[in-house]
Protein backbone atom coordinates (compact mmCIF):
# COMPACT_ATOMS: atom_id res chain seq x y z
CA UNK A 1 0.00 0.00 0.00
CA UNK A 2 1.10 3.23 -0.96
CA UNK A 3 1.83 6.14 2.05
CA UNK A 4 1.33 9.82 0.33
CA UNK A 5 4.79 11.38 0.55
CA UNK A 6 5.38 14.72 1.27
CA UNK A 7 8.95 17.33 2.13
CA UNK A 8 9.66 15.61 5.45
CA UNK A 9 8.46 12.83 7.28
CA UNK A 10 8.41 12.92 10.88
CA UNK A 11 8.71 9.67 12.91
CA UNK A 12 7.96 10.28 16.98
CA UNK A 13 5.22 12.29 17.99
CA UNK A 14 6.77 13.33 21.10
CA UNK A 15 7.18 16.99 22.36
CA UNK A 16 9.95 17.76 19.85
CA UNK A 17 8.70 15.64 17.07
CA UNK A 18 5.43 17.52 17.20
CA UNK A 19 7.31 21.14 17.42
CA UNK A 20 9.45 20.08 14.70
CA UNK A 21 6.26 19.51 12.38
CA UNK A 22 4.91 22.87 13.48
CA UNK A 23 7.86 24.74 12.56
CA UNK A 24 8.32 23.41 9.20
CA UNK A 25 4.82 23.32 8.27
CA UNK A 26 5.28 27.57 9.46
CA UNK A 27 8.42 27.22 7.22
CA UNK A 28 5.84 26.34 3.53
CA UNK A 29 7.34 22.50 3.74
CA UNK A 30 4.77 19.71 3.56
CA UNK A 31 4.94 17.76 6.57
CA UNK A 32 3.72 14.26 7.98
CA UNK A 33 4.50 12.62 10.89
CA UNK A 34 3.86 8.68 12.03
CA UNK A 35 3.81 8.07 15.34
CA UNK A 36 3.89 4.22 16.93
CA UNK A 37 1.66 4.82 19.87
CA UNK A 38 -2.03 4.97 19.96
CA UNK A 39 -2.26 8.00 21.50
CA UNK A 40 -0.08 11.43 23.15
CA UNK A 41 1.73 10.82 26.29
CA UNK A 42 -0.63 10.23 29.66
CA UNK A 43 1.92 11.62 32.41
CA UNK A 44 3.74 14.65 33.52
CA UNK A 45 7.30 13.71 32.66
CA UNK A 46 9.35 16.02 31.80
CA UNK A 47 7.44 19.02 33.30
CA UNK A 48 9.60 22.37 32.88
CA UNK A 49 9.59 24.70 29.67
CA UNK A 50 12.73 26.84 29.77
CA UNK A 51 12.25 30.48 29.03
CA UNK A 52 13.62 30.28 25.66
CA UNK A 53 11.15 27.39 24.78
CA UNK A 54 8.71 29.91 25.51
CA UNK A 55 9.71 32.31 22.76
CA UNK A 56 9.60 29.35 20.34
CA UNK A 57 6.32 27.73 21.28
CA UNK A 58 5.00 32.15 21.16
CA UNK A 59 6.01 31.67 17.14
CA UNK A 60 3.56 29.68 16.72
CA UNK A 61 1.14 30.98 18.99
CA UNK A 62 1.35 28.46 21.88
CA UNK A 63 2.85 30.84 24.32
CA UNK A 64 -0.31 31.94 25.72
CA UNK A 65 -2.66 28.65 25.83
CA UNK A 66 0.65 26.71 27.16
CA UNK A 67 0.83 29.71 29.98
CA UNK A 68 -3.03 29.21 30.74
CA UNK A 69 -2.40 25.71 31.71
CA UNK A 70 1.43 26.28 33.60
CA UNK A 71 2.46 27.55 36.97
CA UNK A 72 5.15 29.90 36.99
CA UNK A 73 9.05 29.39 38.77
CA UNK A 74 10.76 32.15 38.60
CA UNK A 75 13.29 30.49 41.77
CA UNK A 76 15.39 27.92 42.12
CA UNK A 77 16.43 27.25 45.55
CA UNK A 78 20.08 25.33 46.14
CA UNK A 79 19.85 23.13 49.34
CA UNK A 80 23.44 21.58 49.62
CA UNK A 81 23.95 19.00 52.43
CA UNK A 82 21.68 20.09 54.92
CA UNK A 83 24.37 23.50 55.77
CA UNK A 84 24.13 26.25 52.32
CA UNK A 85 21.48 27.46 50.33
CA UNK A 86 21.25 29.98 47.40
CA UNK A 87 18.70 31.25 45.50
CA UNK A 88 19.13 31.17 41.67
CA UNK A 89 16.65 34.15 40.39
CA UNK A 90 15.64 33.38 36.50
CA UNK A 91 13.21 36.75 36.58
CA UNK A 92 16.91 38.24 35.74
CA UNK A 93 17.33 36.14 32.29
CA UNK A 94 17.15 38.40 29.73
CA UNK A 95 14.07 36.87 28.22
CA UNK A 96 10.73 37.82 27.49
CA UNK A 97 9.11 35.09 29.76
CA UNK A 98 11.77 34.95 32.09
CA UNK A 99 10.78 31.67 34.16
CA UNK A 100 10.36 28.67 33.86
CA UNK A 101 6.69 27.14 33.08
CA UNK A 102 5.50 23.98 34.76
CA UNK A 103 3.32 21.83 32.57
CA UNK A 104 3.12 18.61 32.60
CA UNK A 105 3.83 16.77 29.08
CA UNK A 106 0.84 15.06 29.09
CA UNK A 107 -0.86 18.81 28.95
CA UNK A 108 1.88 19.92 26.69
CA UNK A 109 1.35 17.07 24.12
CA UNK A 110 -2.33 18.18 24.19
CA UNK A 111 -1.47 21.73 23.14
CA UNK A 112 0.77 20.81 20.71
CA UNK A 113 -1.70 17.85 19.16
CA UNK A 114 -4.35 20.80 18.98
CA UNK A 115 -2.12 22.87 17.14
CA UNK A 116 -1.18 20.08 14.29
CA UNK A 117 -4.93 19.44 13.84
CA UNK A 118 -5.59 23.39 13.35
CA UNK A 119 -3.25 23.38 10.69
CA UNK A 120 -4.36 19.85 8.87
CA UNK A 121 -1.03 18.43 9.90
CA UNK A 122 -1.77 14.55 9.60
CA UNK A 123 -0.69 12.65 13.13
CA UNK A 124 -0.52 8.83 11.93
CA UNK A 125 -1.33 7.54 15.23
CA UNK A 126 -0.38 3.69 15.61
CA UNK A 127 1.75 3.84 12.31
CA UNK A 128 5.22 3.02 13.08
CA UNK A 129 8.20 3.51 10.79
CA UNK A 130 9.60 0.22 9.83
CA UNK A 131 12.67 0.75 7.86
CA UNK A 132 13.89 3.69 5.26
CA UNK A 133 17.03 3.55 2.73
CA UNK A 134 17.70 7.31 1.67
CA UNK A 135 19.46 7.91 -1.84
CA UNK A 136 20.75 11.43 -3.01
CA UNK A 137 16.94 12.38 -3.59
CA UNK A 138 14.89 11.23 -1.06
CA UNK A 139 13.98 8.95 1.72
CA UNK A 140 12.07 5.79 0.31
CA UNK A 141 10.16 4.78 3.82
CA UNK A 142 8.28 1.54 4.92
CA UNK A 143 5.59 2.06 8.07
CA UNK A 144 3.66 -0.45 9.50
CA UNK A 145 0.34 0.50 10.92
CA UNK A 146 -0.45 -1.24 13.85
CA UNK A 147 -3.49 -2.67 15.72
CA UNK A 148 -4.13 -2.83 19.70
CA UNK A 149 -5.60 -5.31 21.65
CA UNK A 150 -6.16 -5.49 25.05
CA UNK A 151 -5.70 -9.12 26.28
CA UNK A 152 -8.54 -9.09 28.90
CA UNK A 153 -6.03 -9.77 32.18
CA UNK A 154 -6.78 -7.80 35.45
CA UNK A 155 -3.16 -5.82 34.93
CA UNK A 156 -3.59 -4.00 31.84
CA UNK A 157 -1.68 -5.15 29.04
CA UNK A 158 -1.55 -4.62 25.36
CA UNK A 159 -0.46 -6.55 22.75
CA UNK A 160 0.40 -4.91 19.04
CA UNK A 161 0.17 -6.68 15.69
CA UNK A 162 1.36 -5.36 11.80
CA UNK A 163 -1.90 -4.67 10.33
CA UNK A 164 -0.95 -2.86 6.91
CA UNK A 165 2.50 -2.32 5.43
CA UNK A 166 2.86 1.24 3.83
CA UNK A 167 5.32 2.45 1.70
CA UNK A 168 6.12 5.71 0.80
CA UNK A 169 8.84 8.52 -0.63
CA UNK A 170 9.72 11.73 1.24
CA UNK A 171 12.25 14.24 1.15
CA UNK A 172 13.62 14.13 4.10
CA UNK A 173 13.31 11.82 7.43
CA UNK A 174 13.45 13.57 11.03
CA UNK A 175 13.93 10.71 13.48
CA UNK A 176 11.89 12.33 16.37
CA UNK A 177 11.77 8.77 17.57
CA UNK A 178 12.74 8.90 21.66
CA UNK A 179 15.12 6.78 23.33
CA UNK A 180 15.31 3.70 21.65
CA UNK A 181 14.96 5.57 18.18
CA UNK A 182 14.55 3.49 15.11
CA UNK A 183 16.16 5.93 12.48
CA UNK A 184 19.22 6.31 14.95
CA UNK A 185 19.63 2.59 14.83
CA UNK A 186 19.49 2.14 11.22
CA UNK A 187 21.41 4.94 10.58
CA UNK A 188 24.00 2.80 12.77
CA UNK A 189 24.74 5.56 14.65
CA UNK A 190 26.27 4.64 18.33
CA UNK A 191 25.05 6.06 21.24
CA UNK A 192 27.31 5.73 24.35
CA UNK A 193 27.05 6.16 27.66
CA UNK A 194 29.07 8.77 29.04
CA UNK A 195 28.09 8.05 32.98
CA UNK A 196 26.40 5.43 34.66
CA UNK A 197 22.83 5.38 35.51
CA UNK A 198 20.96 7.18 37.67
CA UNK A 199 17.60 5.72 39.63
CA UNK A 200 15.09 8.08 40.63
CA UNK A 201 11.31 7.91 42.53
CA UNK A 202 9.18 10.43 41.69
CA UNK A 203 6.40 11.17 43.66
CA UNK A 204 3.16 13.35 42.53
CA UNK A 205 1.16 14.64 45.39
CA UNK A 206 -1.67 16.85 46.07
CA UNK A 207 0.15 19.64 48.40
CA UNK A 208 -1.54 21.36 51.13
CA UNK A 209 1.29 23.66 50.74
CA UNK A 210 0.16 27.51 49.66
CA UNK A 211 1.09 27.96 45.75
CA UNK A 212 4.59 28.79 45.60
CA UNK A 213 7.00 30.21 42.31
CA UNK A 214 9.96 28.10 44.05
CA UNK A 215 11.17 24.99 42.93
CA UNK A 216 13.95 23.31 45.17
CA UNK A 217 17.30 21.69 44.08
CA UNK A 218 18.79 19.76 46.65
CA UNK A 219 21.94 17.82 46.62
CA UNK A 220 23.73 15.97 49.08
CA UNK A 221 27.01 14.16 49.08
CA UNK A 222 25.28 11.50 46.61
CA UNK A 223 22.21 12.26 45.48
CA UNK A 224 20.28 14.69 43.30
CA UNK A 225 16.59 15.62 44.34
CA UNK A 226 14.01 17.86 43.29
CA UNK A 227 10.93 19.89 43.92
CA UNK A 228 9.17 21.19 41.84
CA UNK A 229 5.29 23.13 42.22
CA UNK A 230 2.61 21.64 39.81
CA UNK A 231 -0.26 22.99 38.51
CA UNK A 232 -3.62 21.95 40.50
CA UNK A 233 -2.42 22.54 43.87
CA UNK A 234 0.20 19.08 43.02
CA UNK A 235 3.77 19.11 44.06
CA UNK A 236 6.35 16.46 42.31
CA UNK A 237 9.43 15.17 44.65
CA UNK A 238 11.95 13.44 42.33
CA UNK A 239 14.43 11.61 44.89
CA UNK A 240 17.85 9.77 43.36
CA UNK A 241 17.64 6.32 44.98
CA UNK A 242 21.36 5.22 46.26
CA UNK A 243 22.16 1.81 44.40
CA UNK A 244 21.50 -0.30 47.03
CA UNK A 245 17.42 1.70 47.25
CA UNK A 246 17.40 1.40 43.58
CA UNK A 247 17.56 -2.51 43.44
CA UNK A 248 14.73 -2.68 45.19
CA UNK A 249 12.51 -1.36 42.95
CA UNK A 250 14.40 -1.81 39.81
CA UNK A 251 13.72 -5.09 37.23
CA UNK A 252 16.99 -2.97 34.53
CA UNK A 253 14.21 -3.79 31.38
CA UNK A 254 13.51 -0.23 30.42
CA UNK A 255 13.17 3.31 30.92
CA UNK A 256 10.39 2.65 33.34
CA UNK A 257 11.15 0.45 35.54
CA UNK A 258 8.82 -1.03 37.96
CA UNK A 259 6.05 0.82 39.01
CA UNK A 260 5.83 1.51 42.39
CA UNK A 261 2.63 3.65 42.22
CA UNK A 262 -1.13 3.52 41.08
CA UNK A 263 -2.33 2.05 44.22
CA UNK A 264 0.27 -1.29 43.94
CA UNK A 265 2.16 -0.18 47.25
CA UNK A 266 0.40 2.49 48.76
CA UNK A 267 1.34 2.32 51.94
CA UNK A 268 4.98 1.92 51.62
CA UNK A 269 5.01 4.46 48.59
CA UNK A 270 3.68 7.04 51.32
CA UNK A 271 6.36 5.68 54.04
CA UNK A 272 8.98 5.66 51.47
CA UNK A 273 8.14 9.59 50.64
CA UNK A 274 7.89 10.42 54.64
CA UNK A 275 11.40 8.38 55.04
CA UNK A 276 13.03 10.49 52.37
CA UNK A 277 11.69 13.62 53.11
CA UNK A 278 12.64 13.30 56.59
CA UNK A 279 16.12 12.54 55.91
CA UNK A 280 16.96 14.72 52.66
CA UNK A 281 14.82 17.81 53.25
CA UNK A 282 13.64 17.87 56.36
CA UNK A 283 12.92 21.79 56.09
CA UNK A 284 9.84 20.38 53.57
CA UNK A 285 6.35 20.29 55.74
CA UNK A 286 5.73 16.57 55.16
CA UNK A 287 2.44 16.81 56.83
CA UNK A 288 1.34 18.73 53.81
CA UNK A 289 1.92 15.43 51.40
CA UNK A 290 -1.73 15.07 50.76
CA UNK A 291 -3.11 12.03 48.15
CA UNK A 292 -0.31 10.76 45.73
CA UNK A 293 -1.50 10.59 42.46
CA UNK A 294 1.62 9.10 40.48
CA UNK A 295 4.55 7.46 41.55
CA UNK A 296 7.39 5.85 39.62
CA UNK A 297 10.54 4.54 39.33
CA UNK A 298 12.74 5.72 36.40
CA UNK A 299 16.15 4.99 35.36
CA UNK A 300 18.35 7.91 33.82
CA UNK A 301 21.45 8.07 31.88
CA UNK A 302 23.71 10.34 29.59
CA UNK A 303 24.10 9.04 26.16
CA UNK A 304 24.68 11.32 23.11
CA UNK A 305 25.11 10.00 19.34
CA UNK A 306 28.03 10.01 17.60
CA UNK A 307 25.97 11.89 14.62
CA UNK A 308 22.89 13.95 14.53
CA UNK A 309 22.44 12.58 11.02
CA UNK A 310 23.60 13.23 7.53
CA UNK A 311 22.24 14.25 4.04
CA UNK A 312 18.39 13.74 4.46
CA UNK A 313 18.13 11.52 7.50
CA UNK A 314 18.52 13.68 11.12
CA UNK A 315 17.69 13.07 14.40
CA UNK A 316 16.34 15.59 16.91
CA UNK A 317 15.88 15.16 20.97
CA UNK A 318 15.71 12.07 22.78
CA UNK A 319 17.01 10.16 19.38
CA UNK A 320 19.86 11.91 19.78
CA UNK A 321 20.41 12.47 23.74
CA UNK A 322 19.61 11.67 27.33
CA UNK A 323 20.53 13.69 30.05
CA UNK A 324 19.36 13.74 34.09
CA UNK A 325 16.06 14.50 34.84
CA UNK A 326 16.69 17.40 36.78
CA UNK A 327 17.64 20.66 34.80
CA UNK A 328 14.83 19.02 32.13
CA UNK A 329 17.30 19.83 29.60
CA UNK A 330 16.60 16.74 26.98
CA UNK A 331 13.01 17.98 25.77
CA UNK A 332 14.02 21.69 25.88
CA UNK A 333 17.48 21.64 23.86
CA UNK A 334 15.20 19.36 21.29
CA UNK A 335 13.02 22.19 20.55
CA UNK A 336 16.03 24.35 20.05
CA UNK A 337 17.40 21.72 18.13
CA UNK A 338 14.02 21.39 15.98
CA UNK A 339 13.93 25.09 15.57
CA UNK A 340 17.68 25.04 14.25
CA UNK A 341 17.29 21.86 11.73
CA UNK A 342 14.13 23.37 10.20
CA UNK A 343 15.33 26.36 10.01
CA UNK A 344 18.49 24.97 7.86
CA UNK A 345 16.21 21.83 6.57
CA UNK A 346 13.65 24.39 4.79
CA UNK A 347 16.95 25.93 3.18
CA UNK A 348 18.20 22.96 2.15
CA UNK A 349 14.91 21.80 0.39
CA UNK A 350 14.74 25.26 -1.54
CA UNK A 351 18.29 25.38 -3.08
CA UNK A 352 18.75 21.52 -3.62
CA UNK A 353 22.23 21.69 -1.19
CA UNK A 354 22.58 19.86 1.88
CA UNK A 355 25.71 20.99 2.64
CA UNK A 356 24.39 23.61 5.37
CA UNK A 357 23.00 20.76 7.33
CA UNK A 358 26.25 19.66 8.82
CA UNK A 359 26.17 22.83 10.92
CA UNK A 360 23.33 21.10 12.90
CA UNK A 361 25.31 18.20 13.32
CA UNK A 362 28.50 20.14 14.39
CA UNK A 363 26.43 22.81 16.63
CA UNK A 364 24.83 20.51 18.95
CA UNK A 365 27.27 18.14 19.04
CA UNK A 366 29.37 20.76 20.76
CA UNK A 367 26.87 21.88 22.81
CA UNK A 368 25.57 18.22 23.91
CA UNK A 369 29.25 17.47 24.68
CA UNK A 370 29.53 20.69 27.21
CA UNK A 371 25.83 19.62 28.44
CA UNK A 372 26.96 16.04 29.35
CA UNK A 373 30.62 17.46 30.99
CA UNK A 374 32.57 15.37 28.03
CA UNK A 375 34.34 18.87 27.40
CA UNK A 376 34.95 21.85 29.69
CA UNK A 377 31.80 22.12 31.53
CA UNK A 378 31.29 24.99 35.10
CA UNK A 379 34.42 26.50 35.86
CA UNK A 380 34.96 27.94 39.43
CA UNK A 381 36.81 31.42 39.94
CA UNK A 382 38.55 32.28 42.84
CA UNK A 383 35.08 33.95 44.24
CA UNK A 384 33.35 30.91 44.19
CA UNK A 385 32.34 29.64 47.60
CA UNK A 386 34.11 26.37 47.82
CA UNK A 387 31.11 24.60 48.13
CA UNK A 388 29.26 25.39 45.14
CA UNK A 389 33.20 24.79 43.31
CA UNK A 390 32.43 21.33 44.99
CA UNK A 391 29.21 20.72 43.24
CA UNK A 392 29.63 22.18 40.05
CA UNK A 393 29.88 18.99 37.95
CA UNK A 394 26.65 17.85 39.55
CA UNK A 395 25.00 21.23 38.62
CA UNK A 396 25.56 21.79 35.04
CA UNK A 397 22.90 19.23 34.08
CA UNK A 398 20.47 20.20 36.64
CA UNK A 399 20.10 23.73 36.18
CA UNK A 400 16.93 24.15 34.15
CA UNK A 401 18.46 26.42 31.47
CA UNK A 402 21.01 25.84 28.00
CA UNK A 403 22.79 28.05 25.96
CA UNK A 404 23.34 31.55 27.17
CA UNK A 405 20.81 31.39 30.07
CA UNK A 406 22.62 28.58 31.20
CA UNK A 407 25.61 30.82 31.58
CA UNK A 408 23.34 33.20 33.16
CA UNK A 409 21.85 31.04 36.13
CA UNK A 410 25.53 29.43 36.15
CA UNK A 411 27.23 33.41 36.71
CA UNK A 412 24.92 33.53 39.43
CA UNK A 413 26.26 31.28 41.38
CA UNK A 414 29.76 32.22 40.99
CA UNK A 415 30.61 29.54 37.97
CA UNK A 416 31.56 30.35 34.55
CA UNK A 417 30.80 28.31 31.78
CA UNK A 418 33.56 29.78 28.83
CA UNK A 419 33.52 26.77 26.95
CA UNK A 420 29.73 26.81 26.30
CA UNK A 421 29.79 30.00 24.66
CA UNK A 422 32.28 28.90 21.60
CA UNK A 423 30.67 26.77 18.86
CA UNK A 424 27.53 26.03 20.57
CA UNK A 425 24.10 26.53 18.63
CA UNK A 426 22.26 29.97 18.43
CA UNK A 427 20.40 30.29 21.86
C1 LIG B 1 8.52 8.22 33.50
C2 LIG B 1 9.32 9.31 32.87
C3 LIG B 1 9.69 10.42 33.62
C4 LIG B 1 10.44 11.43 33.03
N1 LIG B 1 10.81 12.48 33.81
C5 LIG B 1 11.61 13.44 33.28
C6 LIG B 1 12.09 14.51 34.07
O1 LIG B 1 11.81 14.63 35.26
N2 LIG B 1 12.91 15.42 33.48
C7 LIG B 1 13.25 15.33 32.15
O2 LIG B 1 13.99 16.18 31.65
N3 LIG B 1 12.81 14.33 31.39
C8 LIG B 1 12.02 13.38 31.92
N4 LIG B 1 11.60 12.34 31.13
C9 LIG B 1 12.07 12.29 29.72
C10 LIG B 1 11.22 13.16 28.81
O3 LIG B 1 9.92 12.64 28.80
C11 LIG B 1 11.86 13.17 27.43
O4 LIG B 1 13.09 13.86 27.50
C12 LIG B 1 10.99 13.84 26.38
O5 LIG B 1 9.76 13.17 26.23
C13 LIG B 1 11.72 13.79 25.04
O6 LIG B 1 10.87 14.14 24.00
P1 LIG B 1 11.08 13.55 22.54
O7 LIG B 1 9.97 14.14 21.74
O8 LIG B 1 12.48 13.76 22.09
O9 LIG B 1 10.93 11.97 22.67
P2 LIG B 1 9.72 11.11 23.22
O10 LIG B 1 8.83 11.90 24.10
O11 LIG B 1 10.32 9.86 23.75
O12 LIG B 1 8.87 10.79 21.90
C14 LIG B 1 9.29 9.84 20.95
C15 LIG B 1 8.05 9.30 20.28
O13 LIG B 1 8.44 8.47 19.19
C16 LIG B 1 7.57 7.36 19.13
N5 LIG B 1 8.26 6.31 18.37
C17 LIG B 1 9.29 5.52 18.78
N6 LIG B 1 9.68 4.72 17.78
C18 LIG B 1 8.89 5.01 16.71
C19 LIG B 1 8.82 4.52 15.37
N7 LIG B 1 9.64 3.55 14.93
N8 LIG B 1 7.88 5.03 14.53
C20 LIG B 1 7.03 6.02 14.97
N9 LIG B 1 7.05 6.51 16.23
C21 LIG B 1 7.99 6.03 17.08
C22 LIG B 1 7.32 7.02 20.59
O14 LIG B 1 6.12 6.28 20.75
C23 LIG B 1 7.23 8.41 21.21
O15 LIG B 1 5.91 8.89 21.26
C24 LIG B 1 10.83 11.33 31.67
C25 LIG B 1 10.44 10.23 30.90
C26 LIG B 1 9.71 9.23 31.49
C27 LIG B 1 9.31 8.04 30.65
Amino acid sequence: MKLKGADVLVAGAGPVGMFMALRLAQEGLSVRVVESAAAPASHSYALALHPESLELLDQLGLAAPVLASATRVSRLMLHASGEHTAMIDLSQLDRRYPFLAIIQQDVLERHLVAALQDRHIEVLWNHRLARFQQDSDGVDVQVDRLSQYGTGYALAHLERMVQDTYDGRFGFLIGADGNHSLVRLQSRVDFPASSPSQHYAVFEFQSRCAPSDQAHLVLDDRTTNVLWPLPGGLQRWSWQLQEFEASVYSREKDHELVEIGSGRFPKFEHDLLLRLIRERAPWFEAGSVGYIRWSIAVRFEKRLASRFGQDRVWLVGDAAHLTLPAGIQSMNVGFREAEHLACLLTDAARRHQLEALEDYNKSFTDEWRQLQGLDAGLEAGPKTPPWIADLADRLLPSLPASGRDLRALAAQLGLQAPALAAGAAPA
